[in-house]
């Protein structure tokens, strides 16, 4: 069956994307497969761009960013932009990682982005990323999967940790170092990581310059009961996958963008971050290579509108009093407009209305999400991107459960209603 006609199939394939995406590097590298797959051509940043009327272009940034773009005439009528981003809360290898410790080989790992530190417990992982060796004096870089059971974050047992289940805190320098086997005292730790690679990609340990490698859940995504699903990195690779997929199954006269940044995690202060000029000067750039000036760029700003999609929170049966008492999230209830008095999403009266239209016009509905007063709730791109760039925008996102732990909740109706929403804000002229 067609995944894009059934709402069960298209969660079957947003598992399939996330379980092969365990890094930001692979969730780009699978983007650009299906950009490929459907026409789109890489421009490359360090060249003069030649485009065309009704070409389909991307550009990627250090394999973790992209920007995609089906190009029409007339620039300065703006345009339509859905943003999201690559990467979710992980463990990051530190250098020198190898620890002998008391009969074991442990790592030593740092923390990405705000984790819930306790689902990471007991998990089967393993490590991918992006391994850089010298080849005949060049420096080759490839992106690396570790695709078998390698490495746990063993719990310390109850009875020597009574306090586990009441007030015990666990210290992320302390108590979280993954564990990969035991080993006698003449072991040679030093280089144990180059040496795994090294096997993995087929070359000498020594070619190994650096690597850049997070831990990630060896175990796959399920549907549960046919009406949610459980996988990790929901926040943001369903907003990646129901985008992505909006993007290239839409013809519109209008210019549509797609962009996946990195590091939303940690704030964005990257290049491949939402606080950088990456959008900025790509769109500027198409003015330039398309022979146009400034001042239709302005106007084109003024014309163009961003959705930022982003994990929202649905109410949590179980911990109820955490959301606002008059906007019930509910899953499988519709996407989630996000709206903050405080700035902390994009949303005003104008983007609203836009999309509360098209979702009028679609037959799906739309929930409201507000923080109580006395939380602090997440930001997105959405605010970041909007100061950069002037651009009406505003938040959506698919409401999911336990955002943030190593396995998210999802809805597949929601995820349906995010792609049919996402298509038809594309097809807008
Ligand atoms: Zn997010």
């Amino acid at each position: 069956m067609n995944s894009l006609n059934n709402s069960l199939e298209f969660s079957k394939d947003l598992i399939s994307f996330i379980d092969a995406s365990p890094v930001s590097y692979f969730a780009v590298k699978n983007a650009i497969e299906i950009l490929k797959e459907n026409g789109y051509e890489e421009l490359k940043e360090n060249s003069r761009w030649d485009l065309s009327d009704y070409g389909k272009y991307f550009i990627n940034r250090d394999d973790t960013a992209l920007i995609a773009i089906n190009l029409r005439e007339d620039l300065e009528k703006g345009f339509d932009i859905i943003g999201s981003h690559t990467e979710s809360p992980t463990f990051k290898l530190k250098s020198k990682p190898e620890i002998n410790d008391t009969g074991y080989l442990k790592l030593n790992v740092e923390v990405y982005g705000g984790m819930i530190y306790s689902t990471w417990l007991d998990r089967t992982l393993s490590l991918a990323g992006k391994v850089v060796y010298e080849d005949k004096g060049n420096l080759i870089a490839k992106l690396v999967k570790i695709d078998r059971d390698l490495l746990t974050i063993p719990n310390a047992a109850i009875h020597m940790n009574r306090a586990v289940n009441k007030d015990f805190v666990i210290n992320p320098q302390d108590n979280l170092y993954p564990i990969l086997r035991t080993i006698g005292d003449d072991f040679n730790k030093d280089g144990y990581i180059q040496r795994l690679l090294a096997d993995e990609l087929g070359i000498d340990p020594l070619a190994i310059i650096d690597y850049d490698l997070s831990l990630y859940d060896r175990q796959k995504g399920s549907l549960m009961a046919d009406d949610t699903y459980q996988v990790g990195r929901i926040d943001n690779l369903g907003s990646v996958h129901a985008s992505l997929k909006a993007f290239v199954n839409t013809f519109s006269s209008r210019s549509n963008v797609l962009i996946l940044n990195d590091n939303e995690e940690i704030g964005s202060r990257t290049r491949t971050g939402a606080n950088s000029p990456f959008l900025g000067d790509f769109l500027k750039r198409l003015f330039l290579a398309c022979g146009k000036d400034m001042e239709e760029y302005y106007m084109a700003i003024e014309n163009s509108f961003l959705i930022s999609a982003d994990g929202a929170h649905a109410i949590h049966p179980n911990f109820k009093s955490f959301s606002d008492p008059t906007n019930i999230v509910k899953l499988n209830g519709g996407l989630a407009i996000k709206i903050a008095a405080n700035g902390a999403y994009t949303t005003s009266i104008e983007s609203k209305a836009r999309i509360l239209k098209l979702a009028r016009n679609l037959g799906i509905n739309l929930q409201s999400f507000h923080n109580r007063n006395d939380k602090t709730g997440g930001s997105t791109i959405g605010p970041i991107t909007q100061s950069r760039l002037g651009i009406r925008s505003i938040d959506i996102g698919e409401p999911i459960l336990a955002m943030h732990s190593i396995r998210e909740l999802g809805g597949v109706k929601d995820h349906f209603d995010a792609y049919k929403l996402y298509k038809k804000f594309y097809e807008e002229d």
